[in-house]
């Protein structure tokens, strides 16, 4: 495995790979990996004859007073657990790398950044288009793979890939959980004591609302009321928001059908975390994807 720090090597090497008719699959991440992380990566690995895994906290996703200083690193670890996925190329560069002093140039994906953490928080998505939009440019995947755990970024990235032309691929793959079903997430570790236990209620709370559905409930205020009480039962959670969703649009639905996300972001203790579940309505059923 290489590790390139400039955009210059990265893009020198792009080309190399590109100029011999080969493929190449990104994975950009903000490091502190784990096995969620790792199911992309050994996906791409899989899928492409070149492996790129990009590890990059992006300041220009958190908010003020957001844990951009505090999350979590680890690059050594990190590099370790990639070299042993035979990932190809580890893209890590500096933040002076990615905006230097004079740097100015931002992009917003509109209506599909507004609701669920957009409205929590404020500047995060068009963090993550410019980000992701200048990685590509950067990296010049054929496709790039994204996790459904943060499925409003996915669908921000699809589009951000319409809008603007982009020749890549976008793959998003299923969320990985630990064996008690908690998705996993970087973030996890600020989970202390008995934050741990608590955080579960999130899963939990998406388990009720499939049994829900699966017993024929479709009303979105049924099934988001018994969300909210379960949730509420655990004194150490905070809702941000629970929200019923076209999975493409974003916009809320007042019945479950069609492609629906049911979306929550949940504070416990330090730590906010995110989870969802995918209903897909076919001509057999519902299909769960959780
Ligand atoms: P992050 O490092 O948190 O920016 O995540 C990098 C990529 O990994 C994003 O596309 C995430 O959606 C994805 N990812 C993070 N956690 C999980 C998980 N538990 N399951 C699947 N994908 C994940």
């Amino acid at each position: 495995m290489k590790t390139l720090t400039t955009v210059g090597e990265m893009q020198a090497a792009a080309a190399g790979v590109r100029s011999l008719g080969r493929t190449i699959g990104f994975v950009p991440t903000m490091g502190a990996l784990h096995e969620g992380h790792l199911a992309l990566v050994r996906r791409c690995r899989q899928e492409s004859d070149v492996a790129v895994v990009s590890i990059f906290v992006n300041p220009a996703q958190f908010g003020p007073q957001e844990d951009y200083l505090n999350y979590p690193r680890d690059p050594e670890r990190d590099t370790e657990l990639l070299r042993r996925e035979s990932v190809d190329i580890l893209f890590a560069p500096l933040v002076e790398e990615i905006y230097p002093p004079d740097y100015q140039t931002y992009v917003s994906v509109e209506r599909v950044s507004e609701p669920l953490c957009g409205r929590f928080r404020p500047g995060h998505f068009r963090g993550v288009a410019t980000v992701v939009l200048k990685l590509f440019n950067i990296v010049q995947p054929h496709r790039a793979y994204f996790g459904r755990k943060d499925a409003q970024q996915s669908v921000i990235v699809q589009q951000l890939v319409r809008d603007l032309n982009l020749p890549i691929e976008i793959v998003v793959h299923p969320i990985v959980r630990e064996p008690d079903g908690l998705a996993m997430s970087s973030r996890n570790a600020y989970l202390r004591g008995e934050d741990r236990q608590a955080a579960l209620v999130l899963y939990r709370s998406l388990g009720r609302a499939r049994e829900l559905i699966e017993r024929g409930e479709r009303r979105a205020d049924a099934v988001l009321r018994e969300m909210r009480a379960l949730i509420e039962q655990e004194p150490r959670a905070r809702v941000d928001y629970i929200e019923v969703v076209d999975a493409a649009s974003l916009q809320p639905l007042a019945r479950i059908g069609g492609r629906t996300l049911i979306a929550l972001a949940v504070w416990i203790g330090g730590a906010r975390l995110i989870d969802n579940l995918l209903v897909e309505e076919t001509p057999d059923g519902f299909r769960f994807h959780l």
